[in-house]
């Protein structure tokens, strides 16, 4: 499918769920919202339909920000002895929790906070959207169909790899794939560590997330072409 293509379904599709008068639609002529919405709902993917809401209502929303990597390291400097101990507690910090405080124990600690806060915000803002339950479900529900592993650890893999599918971007070097020069602005030349010059964050979760994240994409596939389809049939 071309891209253009994609972004007509997609907009389509995301214009339907929005749609405030379902009775003008209908009356009228052109292929309207409702039997959009129809087309979803028949869809050989219902998840799919469910993980392009939760992608448009994502899109769309004010989405939080990583603070800056001159923001954690004021943080660090600012963070006394006391606040260090808490939040090596707070954060679950093992691998430094042996450390002696230092300005590497602190950046590490700095780090780890600001990493905390996002994931809260996004999860927040996740909580606010109508199609997250679901979506999330529906992935909860694909992996208990192959793995073991305990619900609750299931939901956190879920959560974790659909952050991820909606936000690929690399946080490190926010997707340019170059790594900046400490204390600039400037890049110096050298891949980003963070994603080796992909620009794209790795896949949470190993084996687990990659095959979430297949199953997102297979289903967003099947949904879309399945809404592509009757849209053109009239
Ligand atoms: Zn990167």
């Amino acid at each position: 499918m071309l891209i253009e293509e994609k972004r007509g379904v997609e907009e389509a599709y995301a214009s339907a769920t929005t749609t405030s008068d379902m009775r003008v639609v209908i009356d009228s002529e052109r292929q309207g919202d409702a039997e959009t919405i129809i087309a979803a709902g028949m869809s050989r993917s219902a998840a799919g339909a469910c993980f392009m809401r939760l992608h448009g209502e994502w899109s769309r929303s004010e989405k939080p920000r990583l603070p800056t990597a001159e923001a954690i390291k004021k943080l660090a400097d600012s963070l006394t002895f006391d606040q260090l101990a808490k939040m090596r507690i707070d954060l679950g910090l093992a691998s430094i929790g042996n450390l002696r405080p230092s300005h590497v124990v602190a950046q590490m600690a700095a780090e780890a906070q600001a990493k905390a806060w996002y994931v809260a915000e996004v999860e927040m803002l996740l909580g606010k959207m109508k199609s997250f339950g679901s979506a999330k479900k529906y992935l909860v529900e694909h992996l208990g169909s192959w793995s073991s592993h305990p619900e609750a650890l299931r939901k956190q893999m879920s959560v974790e790899t659909l952050i991820w599918w909606l936000d690929k971007q690399c946080k490190v070097c926010s997707g340019t794939k170059w790594e900046v020069a400490p204390g600039s602005n400037r890049q110096n030349g050298k891949q980003c560590k963070g994603c080796r010059g992909t620009g794209e964050a790795k896949v949470p979760r190993a084996d687990i997330g990659r095959m979430l994240a297949n199953y997102l994409d297979d289903c967003v596939q099947i949904a879309r072409t399945d809404i592509k389809k009757r849209l053109h049939r009239t």
